[in-house]
C-alpha cells in the first residue's frame, strides 16, 4: 500500500557539520538521501521504512573530486556524470569511468551517486568491483570525526556494512598507483545499457619479465556482496600466463563464487559466464591488454588472415602470420611479421606492392580493401598539400618508375613531405632491379609495422 507523503519529513541542511550533528542527536532516526534513485524506488514501492530523510545532495564537501599526488578522492555525492566526465578519473581509473558510463541511463547518471551505490549495497552494483580492484578506502565522517575503512572490508554480509548509524561516507579515496596495468571490465546483462548485471567483473593486472607481478579480480552478482577472487589471484600471481594456467584459473574462479538463481539468470549461467570473463581478462593481460589481439588469437586461421590483409596485401604473409598465433603482445606480433616477410618469395612481395595506390594518386587499386585504401590516403596526405608542380613531377616520376621496374613505387610515406618522396623516387631510379626490389620490400615492411600498430589500437 502507498504511504501518504505527509508521513515523511525531508530536511536539507546546508553544511556537513549540521548533517552529522543531526545524525548524532538521533542516531538511526534520520536516513541520508543523496540522488534518491534507490530510495525513491523503495518509496514508490511502499518499502521505505525510514520516515525522516536528511539530504546530502547539496553538501559541497561531498560533491567535489580532489586530486593529490597520492590519491583521487571522490566526494560521496558525486554523480556518475561527474565521475565519467572527470579527466583524471577517465585517464587513470578507467574501470570506474566505464562503470559510471553504463550505470542506468543518462537521467540516472545525472542523479545517482557513488556513495549511494556503495550504501545501497546491491550485489549487482556496477561500480563496486572497480572500487575493489583499485583498493579504494572510504572516508567516513560523524560528529566524532573522520576515519578510513578499506573498501574491501566494508561490506560484511548482504546489505550489512561497517557504517555506524550516525556516520556518512564523505569520500571514496582511490590510490594513484596503477600506471602500467592492464584494465579489464565487463558487465553482462540482458543488454548493454539500462539493465541490471547478471555478472560483472573488473580486473587489473601487470606482467613483468613474462610473469604476473600483480593481479586483482573482483566480481559482482555472484555472491551476497561483490568481492575479490583471492584464490584465483594467488593461483596466477608470480607465474607466466600459459594457456593451462588460464584454464586452471577459470575453474578456481568458478569455485570461489556463490551465485543464485533469480528472475534475471540462473546460478549455472552466472558461474559459466564468470569463468569465461576471468579467462578473457587473463588472456587480455597476457596480450598486453590488447583486446584486438585477444579476439584475433581466438579466430580460425582463415578469419585471422583476412583481418590483417589490409596491413600487408600478401596473402602468404597473412596466412603464415595467422598460423603463428597466439601472439601475445605487439612486440611478438611485429617480430613474427618481420621474420615471415623476410622469408617470402619476390612474388609474394609483388602481391603486397600491388595493393598500394601510386604516390599522390587517390584511387586505390581495386584489389585493395577499403581499410587499406583509407590508410594509404592518410599515409600520403602530405602530397595533397604539395604545389601543383611537385604533384606533376611526382606523377611523371611514378610513370617512369613503373616503366622501368614494371610495378608501383613503394615508400613508407608516413610523415614525409611530397618533395622528400620525389627526391627518394628519383634516387631509387638509379638502383638495379635486385637492389630496388629489396629496398621496396624494406619500405613495405615499415608500412606493415605501422599498420599493424594502427590495427592493434583500432
Ligand atoms: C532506472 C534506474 C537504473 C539503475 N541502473 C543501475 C545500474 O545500471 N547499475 C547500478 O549499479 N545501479 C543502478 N541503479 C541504482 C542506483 O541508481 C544506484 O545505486 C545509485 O548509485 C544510488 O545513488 P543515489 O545517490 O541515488 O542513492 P540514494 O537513493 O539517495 O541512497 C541509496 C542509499 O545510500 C545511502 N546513502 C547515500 N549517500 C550516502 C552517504 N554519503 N553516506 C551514507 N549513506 C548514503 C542512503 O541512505 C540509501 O540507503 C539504477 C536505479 C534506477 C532507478
Amino acid at each position: 500500500m502507498r504511504s501518504n507523503p505527509i508521513d515523511y519529513e525531508l530536511v536539507a541542511p546546508s553544511s556537513l557539520s549540521a548533517v552529522v550533528s543531526l545524525l548524532a542527536q538521533q542516531p538511526g532516526e534520520w536516513l541520508p538521501i543523496a540522488g534518491g534513485t534507490d530510495l525513491m524506488v523503495q518509496y514508490a514501492a511502499g518499502k521505505l521504512s525510514a520516515r525522516k530523510l536528511v539530504s546530502v545532495w547539496n553538501l559541497p564537501e561531498l560533491r567535489r573530486i580532489d586530486v593529490s599526488d597520492a590519491e583521487v578522492a571522490i566526494g560521496a555525492a558525486c554523480t556518475y556524470t561527474d565521475i565519467r566526465e572527470h579527466e583524471v578519473v577517465a585517464q587513470e581509473l578507467p574501470l570506474l569511468a566505464a562503470a559510471a558510463s553504463w550505470t542506468g541511463g543518462i537521467a540516472n547518471q545525472n542523479r545517482g551517486t557513488l556513495g549511494g551505490n556503495i550504501v545501497n549495497a546491491s550485489p549487482a552494483a556496477d561500480s563496486l568491483p572497480a572500487l575493489l580492484v583499485y583498493e579504494a578506502e572510504l572516508i567516513l565522517v560523524s560528529s566524532r570525526g573522520e576515519r578510513r575503512v578499506r573498501y574491501t572490508d566494508f561490506h560484511i554480509g548482504y546489505k550489512e556494512m561497517l557504517l555506524a548509524r550516525d556516520e556518512l561516507i564523505r569520500a571514496i579515496s582511490l590510490p594513484r598507483r596503477v600506471s602500467g596495468y592492464v584494465s579489464y571490465s565487463r558487465k553482462v546483462g540482458a543488454r548493454n545499457a539500462q539493465a541490471i548485471s547478471k555478472v560483472c567483473v573488473a580486473g587489473l593486472g601487470r606482467i613483468v619479465d613474462g610473469r604476473v607481478s600483480d593481479v586483482r579480480i573482483a566480481a559482482g552478482s555472484v555472491a551476497p556482496i561483490p568481492f575479490r577472487l583471492r584464490e584465483t589471484e594467488s593461483l596466477v600471481k608470480g607465474n607466466p600466463l600459459t594457456a593451462d594456467l588460464v584454464q586452471a584459473a577459470r575453474k578456481v574462479a568458478i569455485s570461489e563464487v556463490r551465485p543464485i538463481d533469480d528472475i534475471r539468470s540462473t546460478a549455472a549461467y552466472r558461474s559459466a559466464v564468470l569463468g569465461n570473463l576471468v579467462a578473457e581478462f587473463l588472456q587480455n593481460l597476457s596480450s598486453g591488454g590488447s583486446e584486438v589481439l585477444t579476439r584475433w588469437n581466438s579466430l580460425s586461421v582463415e578469419e585471422a588472415a583476412e583481418q590483417i590483409l589490409h596491413c600487408c596485401g600478401s596473402s602468404t604473409w597473412a596466412r603464415r602470420l595467422a598460423a603463428r598465433r597466439p601472439l601475445n603482445n605487439e612486440a611478438a606480433l611485429l617480430a613474427a611479421s618481420d621474420e615471415i616477410w623476410h622469408g617470402l618469395e619476390p612474388a609474394d612481395w609483388l602481391e603486397a606492392f600491388s595493393k598500394h595506390p601510386r604516390i599522390g594518386e587517390r584511387k586505390a587499386p581495386s584489389a585493395a580493401s577499403s581499410q587499406s585504401a583509407s590508410w594509404s590516403a592518410q599515409e600520403q596526405k602530405s602530397v595533397g598539400a604539395a604545389s601543383d608542380s611537385v604533384q606533376q613531377e611526382l606523377a611523371d616520376a611514378n610513370r617512369e618508375y613503373e616503366h622501368r621496374f614494371g610495378r608501383v613505387f613503394i615508400v613508407c610515406a608516413t610523415g614525409k613531405p611530397a618533395e622528400e618522396m620525389l627526391e627518394i623516387l628519383q634516387r631509387r631510379m638509379q638502383n638495379d632491379e635486385s637492389t630496388e626490389l629489396h629496398t621496396a620490400a624494406e619500405e613495405q615492411r615499415k608500412i606493415t609495422n605501422l599498420r599493424l600498430k594502427k590495427w592493434l589500437n583500432s
